[in-house]
């Protein structure tokens, strides 16, 4: 990490010393490790899914319901030894699968806690989807389940959101690897999700048209059996984010139907959430609890 490129940013930075644009150095940060019952159903199940939410983000999305430790860092540090004890007590605890909650900025010392022994449960890699191929590659055999967004179509949405206008190729690259490395979605006889890619797409107010072209553009690229989508409603303008006038509201029935209509049109089957889901309680308390 002397000079990061993990991702995208390709800072350059030596993070041994200073953080790069995800906000990090290079000691493990970690704000929470628990079980966690509000992902798909085929992630949380019945038990929870034992989900590690990972300081830090090279995304920092202006509206991030998770800011506290996306964009001002919130965690506890520790090692690579007590992550890998980490994933020990979440399998222990009943988890159904270890999900890594934005891991990329931590890529390589996550790999070096999976060294020293993993439970027997599948890894789950869950991404803003601003993710370099190669960084993606270092991961092939060790992640079964990846869980990325895929946030804007539009070069100049994802610059005034996220900074990033390069996103929509980086982010639909990324993708690709990611199903490419793990086939279509296979699940177990108990209903979990095994194996696949689940891409999650957060409709966002006033921007009905632009998530219409995602699925247009996710058509175009996969089959609609290569992935499961998941259209969340979930939006929740937060305060204590800097918010332009647009993004200060809910999304609206109509808004959001229309967005699941488009999807199940092109064929593709997954996930939608009721409209209800829009509560502050999605976000939980960062309390480090488990770290
Ligand atoms: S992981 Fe962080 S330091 Fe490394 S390239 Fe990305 S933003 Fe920069």
């Amino acid at each position: 990490m002397s000079g990061c490129r993990l991702c995208p940013r390709s800072c350059g930075i030596d993070r041994s010393r200073t953080p790069g644009y995800c906000g990090v150095t290079s000691t493990l940060r970690v704000a929470r490790a628990a079980l966690h019952h509000w992902e798909e159903p085929c992630i949380s199940g019945e038990r929870g899914s034992g989900t590690v939410f990972f300081s830090g983000c090279p995304l920092r999305c202006i509206f991030c319901q998770n800011h506290e430790i996306s964009t001002h860092s919130l965690g506890r540090e520790i090692t690579t030894a007590r992550l890998s004890e980490i994933f020990h007590e979440l399998a222990e605890a009943g988890a159904h699968n270890i999900n890594l909650v934005s891991p990329t900025q931590y890529t390589p010392q996550i790999l070096e806690a999976m060294e020293m022994g993993m439970p027997d449960l599948p890894v789950v890699w869950n991404t803003g989807g601003y993710e370099k191929v190669d960084t993606l590659r270092t991961l092939a055999g060790r992640v079964d389940i990846y869980l990325p967004d895929f946030k804007y179509a539009f070069s100049d949405t994802a610059a005034r959101y996220s900074c990033a206008p390069d996103y929509p190729e980086v982010a639909l690259a990324a993708i690709g690897e990611m199903v490419s490395q793990t086939g279509k979605p296979q699940f177990g006889e108990d209903g979990m999700l095994k194996r696949g890619v689940i891409l999650r797409h957060l409709v966002l107010p006033g921007h009905r048209k632009e998530s219409i072209e995602i699925i247009r553009r996710l058509a175009a690229t996969f089959s609609p059996d290569d992935i499961l989508l998941s259209i969340m409603s979930q939006y929740t303008p937060y305060e204590g984010c800097e918010l332009p006038p647009e993004l200060r509201r809910r999304v609206c029935s109509y808004e959001y139907d229309s967005v699941v209509e488009a999807a199940v049109d092109a064929g593709f089957g997954g996930f939608m959430q009721d409209r209800r889901s829009a509560k502050e309680e999605y976000t939980p308390d960062w309390d480090f609890s488990g770290v």
